[in-house]
This record gives structure tokens, C-alpha cells and sequence, in this order.
């Protein structure tokens, strides 16, 4: 039967499931309480140049395809993409980097040159890392996380080790030189977890990053939120901005009734929240909230992010479209994000600049730059500090890539925890949900179906599969089939 549906948010999970579900026949609307869509992936225009305000790093480009072949399409029918060569650039120190080629062969060199004997490990390491991916994409992660038993299948059981060892212990069993092993450790920092905290089977993501690659879409990822737009409104979505949903209508059977948005109210046989979670159910009333304060506050929180979009007067020279900036200690930078919360004395950073590969991005001469400083959750956060940590990084990467870089800046915008807060909701202003630790993984993450309000469902960072654009997409599917199953064929 078909069904009114009102989902609040529009971030890629929400607009995956707005997909699915007009697919399936229901009637659709999302309602976006900023000006546009898509979520934290928004996009900053000004003055020629153009940022992606969220997410960077197009990963796991199997994924979007699969998104779109349930549609009939293909990512060629929204936009082109082209593999980074290097994918990344590492910086340990002044003239003191190393770049992530395209493919292993290439890295492998790299592994070697840096320890002997690494190139081969690397290899046997690699190829575990596949064999976790194609497990954990394939299958784990495209299960609801309802039930422990999900995780119990024939070859996870042969598995089993990697879920009580860490990335951490794995990758300093292999490698000695402390560079592969930050190296090594860094796609985890996508999952939100200090890679001491992160199952070893999460190496996954080494095989995202080494076997996979990074790619990057023309126009940046904002070209992702306008194809699944543009996506959605074909299968019949209608896609409302400016409409911040204040209250979850319930009554009294505890069954789902509708949305309230600036008093108005708007009925609806499902309700369905991409927004933050914790958010989603403080616009329920108490008795119909499922997790309390107490059980969030104990939660492991992706870290926020201290940003800058900078327009710079010039090209910038020894950098590369996605450069990290590992010149400091590791380990010390981590604490000061998830043992005890205090801005890092030396952070590490990343810098973005699109407008290496793609013209678009900039005017011809000038450069786009992208900066984030990983940082706690929740943190004190004002203008003076955002000033000295931009003072920080620009004169860091002055000395590093031998260059001034501070008087070429035309102009910089921040966003920190005060605008993850304001602007998106966000608990604690975490930038990308709830971390996937082992006590917060699957069916131990807050679930897709509300216990306590019929017809209320999840979706999104905050519950299943984790944090990224990959997995939101993966989340979006998982609601939609819990919502309206599709039926099993009859032969
Ligand atoms: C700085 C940054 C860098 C990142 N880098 C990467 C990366 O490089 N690669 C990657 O794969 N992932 C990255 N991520 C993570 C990725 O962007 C997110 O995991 C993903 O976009 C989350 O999508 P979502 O649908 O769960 O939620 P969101 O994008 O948070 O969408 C939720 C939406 O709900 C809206 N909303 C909230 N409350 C209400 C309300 N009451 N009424 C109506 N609407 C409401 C919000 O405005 C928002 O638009 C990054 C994230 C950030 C912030």
C-alpha cells in the first residue's frame, strides 16, 4: 500500500532512502531545515572559488555505482570521475614527504624504500584487507543491525580475530618505521576512532584507500548531492529547504503521526529522521525517547572539526589535491581528542586543494584551499581561537612546503563546533557522528526502528553502518527495505 512519507534532513542518507522509497512506490518528501540539500556535504561559493564544505575524499567509488545501478544508472550519467595520482601526499616533515601512487605496485616502491622488507608485508596486509572488504561491503554492513547473529556467518567466524585485535596492534606487528604505520592508520581516522580502539577488521579501509583509491568527482562532491537530487526528483521525491522539523507527531497508541514545522503540522503514515539522532528524538516527547542523556554522553563521538575555506592570490607549489599534515606527534593529537579534550598544542591537519585537479574550483592563477584540524567534540570554541589556529597551519605549511602562503590569502572563512551545532544539530558539534568502535558497531549502534514510537525510523551516521558518504548511502538502503521490504520472488 502505498504510504506518506516524511523525512527529516537531507543528508545523503536521506536522500538514499527518499530514493528507495519513491521506488518502491511511496510518496515522499524531504524536508531540509538550511537553504540547501544534501547535508553536511554543502557547498561554499565566493568570489570564483568554489569549496566543498564537507566530506573530500571520494572513497569506495563501488559503492556510488551500486547506489545508481538500483536506479538503472551509472555514475557516468552525473558526473566524471577521475582517479588521483598520488591519491594523497604525506607530510613528516621539511622535504620530508611521501606520496600514495595509484596503485599498489607503485606504493608497494614507496613501502620499500622507506623499510626494507615492508613492500612484501605490505602485500600479505593487503590482501587480508580485501578480503575484509569484500566481507564486510558485500554482506556485514548491508545488514540492519537488529541482531548479534547478523555478525555470525561461516567466515566471520574464521574471522573472529580480527575483531578482538586492533588496527593499532596489527599494523605495528607488520611495520616498524613509524611513517607506514601512521600511514597505515589514517583511513581509520574515518571511522572516528583512535586506530587503537578500531578492530583490526575495519582494515578494510586499508583497501579502500591502497586498492580502491581516491577519486575525485568534476566540481567536487557536491556534484555527489546534485546527481542524487536530481535522482530523487525523477522517481517523485519532493525536496523542501528551509523547513526545520521542531516536533515528531505521536499520539497517544504511541504511532507515529506526523511532523510539526513552524507550527504547521503535516501528516505522515512514516516518519523517518536523517537528521543527528540525539536532535531526532529531543523532538519527541520524553516518555517516547528510546536512549537517554546518560547513554549518549558515554558514547564515543567522531571528532568535530575546526574548517577554513581559503581563497588564495597565487598556485601553490609542493602540494598535492589532498595533503596530510603528519609532522607532529600522532598519539598526542588523539588523546587530546578522545582521552581528555583540549585543543592539540600541535595539530595535526589536512589540506585540501581541489583546484589541483580541477579548474573549476578556483580562477586561473588562484588556488582553493580546504583546511580541517581534527579537534573534540564539544569543545570551547570562539573567534580568537579559530585566529591563532589559522595562524598556526598556514605558518606550518609555509615552512614545510618552503613558500609564503599567509599574504597570499584573499580571504578565509571558519566553521567549527558553534556551526556543526547551529547549522546542522549536530550533538556536541561531532562533524561525523558516532564513531565505530567495537562496543559501537552494528547491532550495538542505535537502531534504524524506534522501540518506543511506531513507524518511526533512523537513518544516517548515527546508527547503521557508521560514518562516510559510502556508508550514508548504505544506511538510506537498510531503512528503506525495513520500511517496505521488498518481496521475496515467487518462482
Ligand atoms: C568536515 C567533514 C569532512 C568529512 N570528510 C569526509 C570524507 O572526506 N569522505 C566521506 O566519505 N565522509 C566524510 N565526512 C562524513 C560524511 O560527510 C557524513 O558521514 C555524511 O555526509 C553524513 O550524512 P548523513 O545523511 O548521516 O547526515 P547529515 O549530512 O548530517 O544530514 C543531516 C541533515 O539533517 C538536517 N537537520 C538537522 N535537524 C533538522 C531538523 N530539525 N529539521 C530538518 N532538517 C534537519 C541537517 O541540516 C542536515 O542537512 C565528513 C564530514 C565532515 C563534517
Amino acid at each position: 500500500m502505498k504510504k506518506k512519507i516524511a523525512i527529516i534532513g537531507s543528508g545523503f542518507s536521506s536522500l538514499s532512502a527518499a530514493c528507495y522509497l519513491a521506488q518502491k512506490g511511496h510518496e515522499v518528501e524531504v524536508y531540509e531545515k538550511n537553504k540547501t540539500l544534501g547535508g553536511r556535504a554543502r557547498q561554499l561559493k565566493k568570489e570564483g572559488f568554489t569549496f566543498d564544505m564537507g566530506p573530500s575524499w571520494y572513497w569506495m567509488p563501488d559503492v556510488f555505482e551500486s547506489f545508481y545501478q538500483d536506479f538503472g544508472k551509472s555514475t557516468a550519467d552525473f558526473y566524471a570521475l577521475e582517479r588521483l595520482d598520488p591519491g594523497y601526499q604525506v607530510y613528516f616533515g621539511k622535504n620530508d614527504t611521501i606520496n600514495i601512487g595509484d596503485d599498489l605496485e607503485k606504493i608497494c616502491a614507496v613501502f620499500e624504500a622507506e623499510e626494507k622488507g615492508s613492500a612484501a608485508q605490505l602485500k600479505k596486509f593487503m590482501a587480508i584487507a580485501k578480503e575484509n572488504y569484500d566481507i564486510a561491503i558485500n554482506d556485514l554492513v548491508r545488514r540492519p543491525g537488529v541482531s548479534p547473529l547478523e555478525l555470525v556467518t561461516p567466515v566471520t567466524i574464521r574471522k573472529i580475530r580480527y575483531f578482538f585485535s586492533t588496527i593499532q596492534r596489527d599494523v605495528y606487528k607488520a611495520f616498524k618505521s613509524p611513517k607506514l604505520r601512521q600511514i597505515l592508520q589514517f583511513p581509520v581516522l574515518f571511522l572516528g576512532a583512535k586506530p587503537s580502539k578500531t578492530p583490526a577488521f575495519y582494515n578494510f579501509m586499508n583497501h579502500a584507500d591502497f586498492g580502491l583509491g581516491t577519486w575525485h568527482p568534476e566540481g567536487g562532491m557536491y556534484s555527489i548531492v546534485e546527481a542524487m537530487t536530481q535522482l530523487a526528483k525523477t522517481l517523485g521525491v519532493t525536496l523542501h529547504t528551509e523547513s526545520p522539523v521542531t516536533k515528531i507527531l505521536v499520539d497517544q497508541k504511541g504511532t507515529a503521526q506526523g511532523i510539526e514545522i513552524h507550527g504547521k503540522q503535516i501528516s505522515a503514515d512514516i516518519v523517518l529522521s536523517g537528521a543527528d539522532y540525539h536532535h531526532t528524538e529531543t523532538l519527541l516527547e520524553e516518555p517516547f525517547r528510546v536512549y537517554s542523556e546518560a547513554y549518549w554522553d558515554k558514547k564515543v563521538f567522531a571528532p568535530s572539526s575546526l574548517l577554513f575555506y581559503i581563497g588564495l592570490d597565487k598556485k601553490v607549489e609542493n602540494i598535492c589535491h589532498h595533503t596530510l599534515f603528519f609532522d607532529v606527534d600522532f598519539e598526542e593529537h588523539a588523546r587530546v581528542i578522545y582521552d581528555q579534550p583540549e585543543w592539540p598544542k600541535d595539530p595535526l591537519f589536512y589540506a585540501n586543494f581541489p583546484s589541483k585537479s580541477d579548474a573549476s574550483m578556483a580562477p586561473e592563477g588562484k588556488e582553493a584551499c580546504f583546511l580541517l584540524i581534527p579537534i573534540a567534540p564539544g569543545i570551547e570554541d570562539g573567534p580568537a581561537l579559530r585566529e591563532r589556529y589559522l595562524n598556526i597551519v598556514l605558518e606550518r605549511m609555509e615552512v614545510l612546503t618552503g613558500q609564503s602562503i599567509k599574504e597570499h590569502v584573499l580571504f578565509s572563512e571558519s566553521f567549527c563546533v558553534k556551526e556543526f551545532v547551529e547549522d546542522y544539530n549536530s550533538y556536541k558539534g561531532n562533524a561525523y557522528g558516532l564513531a565505530n568502535t567495537l562496543l559501537q558497531t552494528a547491532f550495538l549502534r542505535p537502531k534504524l526502528k524506534s522501540k518506543k514510537v511506531n513507524g518511526l525510523y533512523f537513518t544516517g551516521q548515527l546508527t547503521v553502518p557508521g560514518p562516510g558518504v559510502p556508508p550514508a548511502l548504505i544506511s538510506g538502503k537498510l531503512v528503506a527495505e525495513m520500511i517496505a521490504p521488498t518481496p521475496a520472488p515467487s518462482y
